[in-house]
């Protein structure tokens, strides 16, 4: 077939291992990509993601450049542009990655429908999962509302199929429209806004081969100890790849495949990260199969809990000023890094909605802005989790101990001193627990509490007694299934 064919690049912004681009590489092609914040509404990506999305876009657009078919960028409702340039074209064809986005489905299939009134068509290929959700189901044919089972089932699918290669070269269409420039699409830097974004560029290089560089930094160093090391905030125990895994520049199969002939034989030994890789599928099979996922709990008795949202409280959660220093070193993380350590996560989404009582969609949304990886399926899903909302929850009455968890996972101190550095000279006797300290302790360490540095927003057993009570009065202790599992045990 020598027809002209669209290729609509969302979230699967690489060139190796695409089923889509791979489908049609041989035909004249125009790849494009469409920044349609009108049709995601609250979910278009914030505004770390779109820190990241303006250099991955430059990525592709010279990697595919190189290679012949230029990448066209537009910006606009993708339900009208994308028909409107598949009939300029005279493309009988549009390919892209699949979307489980709500949003994104519901635009899917009036995209697909005003293609095919236009004697066109839309095909989707599976470019971001190893599994379509609709197609890992139960033994009674329902989807899966519990981690492990949903696990082995998808291990007992058997190994992903071999990833595909990039295309040599890539035949361009006649006659391609005009597009925008990147710079035009505003995504960053935003005009008035400060660079908040410096430290960036120091850990990430977005786009595709920023992420193959990045698996091979994974494969060649933290992978073969993963299982001792990913829950040590201050070591580069795992791979960093979710901001890549987001935005597509490498595919789950890719990693998967990766990290297997890294470690060949008995799945066993792979188990701890792949695992990891599992809990990206089963939130991604949440919200495929619960599309309410990113806005209400999934246990309908949570829609009557009693939140107490307060401003000032979520303020000093965001600023990584709780008084709690592994919860304001993740936050401080978050902040500088756009990514944050997934114990930390935790953690801190656990202070925010159990001893604080804020709403966890407060938490999302913030996480959604400042995130590099920011994802609808992987943050709710979370989010939901640390609340207990979930469908595979943190049991209730798990209300994680900030000072407990700090001495437990960031012992030496060093991931604290790292980004709270004015407790840097602390004794790690009391680096966890500051308000506790000695005063010469306090005064030998140059720290005034209250001035340097804040004491505790809430006393933790307070805190806890308090968010017990809250679920308590719920009644949720007896729908917790029994096989509860922890992404990051
Ligand atoms: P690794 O440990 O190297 O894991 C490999 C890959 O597995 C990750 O890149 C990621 O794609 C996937 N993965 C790992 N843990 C999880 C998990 N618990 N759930 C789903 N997928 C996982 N992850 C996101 O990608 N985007 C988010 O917006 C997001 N929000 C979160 C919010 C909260 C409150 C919590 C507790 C976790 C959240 N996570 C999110 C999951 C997890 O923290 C990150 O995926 C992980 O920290 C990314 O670091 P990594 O790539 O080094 O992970």
């Amino acid at each position: 077939m020598d027809s002209p064919a669209l290729l609509w690049f969302r979230q699967d912004l690489r060139l190796a291992d695409n089923p889509a681009l791979h489908a049609v590489a041989d035909r004249p092609l125009l790849p494009v990509f469409v920044l349609d914040d009108a049709a995601a509404g609250a979910w278009a990506p914030g505004a770390a993601s779109r820190w990241w999305l303006h250099r991955s876009l430059d990525a592709l657009g010279r990697d595919l450049a190189a290679r012949g078919a230029p990448l066209l960028l537009l910006r606009g409702r993708a339900e009208i542009v994308i028909p409107a340039l598949a009939s300029a074209i005279g493309a009988t064809e549009v390919l892209a990655g699949r979307l489980y986005q709500p949003w994104a489905r519901e635009r899917d299939r009036r995209t697909g429908e005003a293609l095919e009134a236009a004697g066109s068509r839309l095909r989707l290929a599976t470019s971001s999962l190893l599994r379509e959700p609709a197609r890992v189901m139960s033994g009674s044919g329902k989807p899966y509302a519990v981690y492990t089972p949903f696990a082995k089932a998808v291990a007992a699918m058997g190994e992903p199929d071999l990833p595909l290669p990039a295309p040599a070269r890539l035949r361009p269409v006649a006659a391609p429209p005009p597009g925008e420039t990147l710079d035009s699409l505003g995504l960053y830097p935003v005009p008035g806004e400060p660079d908040w974004a410096a430290e960036f560029p120091v850990l990430w290089t977005p786009g595709e081969a920023g992420a193959q560089a990045r698996l091979a930094r994974f494969i060649a160093g933290p992978v073969a100890g993963y299982a001792a090391q990913r829950n040590a905030p201050g070591t580069e125990g795992t791979s960093g790849l979710s901001p890549h895994l987001h935005w597509g520049e490498v595919s789950p199969r890719q990693v998967w495949h990766a990290v297997r002939e890294a470690q060949p034989g008995e799945i066993a030994q792979s188990w701890p990260f792949l695992s990891e890789v599992l809990w990206r599928e089963f939130s991604y099979h949440l919200l495929w199969h619960r599309p309410e996922l990113p806005e209400r709990p999934l246990r309908g008795r949570f829609a009557g809990f009693p939140w107490q949202p307060d401003a000032a409280l979520l303020q000093a959660w965001q600023r990584g000023r709780t008084g709690y220093p592994i919860v304001d070193a993740g936050m401080r993380q978050l902040w500088r890094h756009g990514w944050m350590h997934n114990r930390v996560r935790m953690i801190t989404a656990s202070l925010l909605v159990k001893h604080l009582l804020q709403p966890w969609q407060a938490g999302a949304a913030f996480f959604w802005d400042t995130l590099v990886d920011a994802d609808l399926a992987s943050n709710s899903a979370s989010w939901q989790w640390v609340a207990g909302s979930g469908s595979d929850a943190a049991p209730y009455f798990r209300v994680f101990n900030p000072v407990l968890q700090g001495e437990k996972f960031d012992a030496g101190g060093g991931y604290v001193r790292r980004f709270v550095p004015e407790l840097a000279k602390l004794p790690d006797k009391w680096l966890h627990r500051p308000w506790e300290a000695p005063p010469e302790v306090l005064r030998g360490a140059g720290v005034t509490l209250g001035r340097d540095y804040p004491r505790p927003v809430v006393d933790h057993a307070a805190g806890r007694a308090r968010a017990l009570a809250a679920f308590a009065a719920l009644g949720t202790s007896d729908d917790v299934p029994e096989d509860v599992a922890e992404p990051a045990a």
